[in-house]
């Protein structure tokens, strides 16, 4: 079965890379792991070894019967051909306590941020998860204040995150290579109430609608008192929103809650 590109099909076969993903989750056998895209099982096996409870979300119809097959004789394996990005997140994770739930994911490079959003409306009902994703979208997300990798995403996961790059992985670690570096990165959540995410996102999506201009500039489309609103909030309106940090943000929504 030749792999799929659309479905952004890049297996891994380095198990040494494998083998550094399942220790950075550190499983315990009441665990249960939810696997985002297991593919042919590579990174399942590692986890089946760990004793842990594993569901394994695959989107490829095809897939289903070769991973069925590969696990047949794991009672604690199951898999669920699904979209990740709209299946019943009570059908897969049901009642399983946030502390005993890890996600993981080798992930195609073009639902990375889908993706993030998706982890986000979980909200805190996971102890971590630990994601391989293309390198530059990793720098991004975990960019500080004043990078100008910075930018709604990132704001959005350290909102909901504590973020941690891990290591990097070459192309060659997966059949086809890709033509550019991975890297993994674990998030750990921070426990913060959804509707939080739910203010700050439209401030972001217009706070860095174009980053070279000013957060003044920007924020005028998003309300006609953004310079009170940043002075209230103790920002200077000519800076840009890559240099602001998530107790700004905060301090902005707080003002804009005084405001109205
Ligand atoms: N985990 C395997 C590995 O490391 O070898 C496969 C990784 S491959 C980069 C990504 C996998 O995610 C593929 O099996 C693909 O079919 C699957 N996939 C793509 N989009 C998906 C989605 N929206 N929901 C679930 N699985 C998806």
């Amino acid at each position: 079965m030749r792999p799929k590109r659309s479905l952004g099909q890049n297996f891994l076969r380095d198990d040494d890379v494998v083998r550094r993903i399942v220790a950075s989750l550190d499983i315990l056998p009441d665990d249960t792991v939810v696997e985002i895209g297991p593919g042919r099982g590579v990174l399942t096996e590692r986890l089946v070894e760990t004793g842990a409870s594993i569901v394994a979300v695959e989107i490829d119809r095809e897939l289903i019967p070769v991973l069925e097959r590969r696990f047949a004789d794991k009672d604690k394996f199951q898999v669920i051909e699904a979209d990740f990005l709209t299946v019943d997140v009570d059908a897969v994770i049901g009642s399983i306590p946030p502390e005993r739930l890890k996600i993981v994911g080798n992930l195609p490079y073009y639902i990375s941020t889908p993706i993030i959003q998706r982890l986000i409306t979980f909200g805190a009902r996971f102890d971590r998860a630990v994601l391989m994703l293309q390198r530059e979208v990793v720098e991004r997300l975990t960019a500080e204040p004043g990078n100008s990798h910075r930018g709604f995403i990132t704001v959005l996961t350290e909102n909901s995150f504590k973020t941690k790059h891990l290591f990097d992985v070459p192309p060659e670690a997966f059949f086809p290579a890709p033509k550019v570096w991975s890297s993994v990165m674990s998030l750990i959540p921070t426990g913060v109430d959804i509707s939080d995410h739910a203010k700050l996102s439209p401030l972001l999506s217009a706070a860095f609608a174009q980053k070279r201009k000013t957060i003044l500039n920007n924020l005028k489309t998003y309300s006609p008192n953004a310079g009170e609103l940043l002075q209230l909030s103790g920002i200077e309106p000519i800076r840009r929103a890559e240099t602001l940090t998530l107790a700004e943000w905060k301090q902005l929504c707080s003002a804009i809650d005084q405001y109205q």
